[in-house]
């Protein structure tokens, strides 16, 4: 199995060589084309497997694959979400955005608690395609409408068995409730508990089941 065979746009493959990766891991062998085809996902699987470039990689190959959604400044509006647990898983997913992502046009941006509004605001108002970000302050940037999250495409959730483990459950359903319905959504854990099922029953649409 190699990456040529998978589907995914010219950039994307050049950026992979770039990190001097060979073949995809397993779960990158089947989540990406998975993903591609626009449906929904459900997906078992541990940090160290690749699941990161596995829903990364397939998220900027669609997102490229259509122009991008201007505001009345002509700014990048927010067309792809991921939630993280962490502010170090969300700064993690967002270098590995930058990283397989160096060849397109899109842009990218990592948002957590912990720090001051003011300088992701001012980021924020510069345009964004993809956002990382850990729920709580998500809500906050949303409740002071400095975040339009009316254009999301495709959301993901990443290790959302640490999200439940960590409280989020209220937030993630304030998130939910706030997104357009016409969404592609992801669903990362490694584990499945009776929570992660009744969320993932909730959120996703007859997902592809994938677990390594
Ligand atoms: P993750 O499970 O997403 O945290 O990724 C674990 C590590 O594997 C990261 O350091 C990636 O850079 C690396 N990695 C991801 N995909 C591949 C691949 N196809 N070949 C080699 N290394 C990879």
């Amino acid at each position: 199995m190699t990456f040529d065979s998978l589907g995914l746009a010219a950039p994307l493959l050049k950026a992979i060589a770039d990190a001097g990766y060979t073949a995809p891991t397993p779960i990158q062998a089947q989540a990406i084309p998975a993903v591609l085809q626009g449906g929904d996902l459900l997906a078992g699987a541990q940090t160290g497997t690749g699941k990161t470039a596995g829903f990364t990689l397939p998220l900027l190959h669609r997102l490229s694959a259509t122009p991008p959604v201007k505001n009345a400044r002509g700014k990048h509006m927010v067309r792809a979400l991921v939630l993280t647990p962490t502010r170090e898983l969300a700064a993690q997913v967002e270098e590995s955005v930058k990283t397989y992502g160096k060849y397109l046009p899109l842009t990218s941006m990592v948002m957590f608690g912990g720090v001051g509004m003011q300088p992701q605001v001012n980021r924020l108002r510069d345009g964004v395609d993809i956002l990382v970000a850990t729920p709580g302050r998500l809500l906050d940037h949303h409740m002071q409408g400095t975040l339009d999250l009316s254009k999301i495409e495709i959301l993901v959730l990443d290790e959302a068995d640490r999200m439940l483990d960590m409280g989020f459950i209220h937030d993630i359903k304030k998130v939910l409730a706030i997104l357009p319905p016409k969404r592609q959504n992801l669903l990362f854990s490694a584990t499945f508990s009776d929570d992660i099922k009744a969320l993932a029953d909730r959120l996703l649409n007859q997902p592809a089941l994938i677990e390594v």
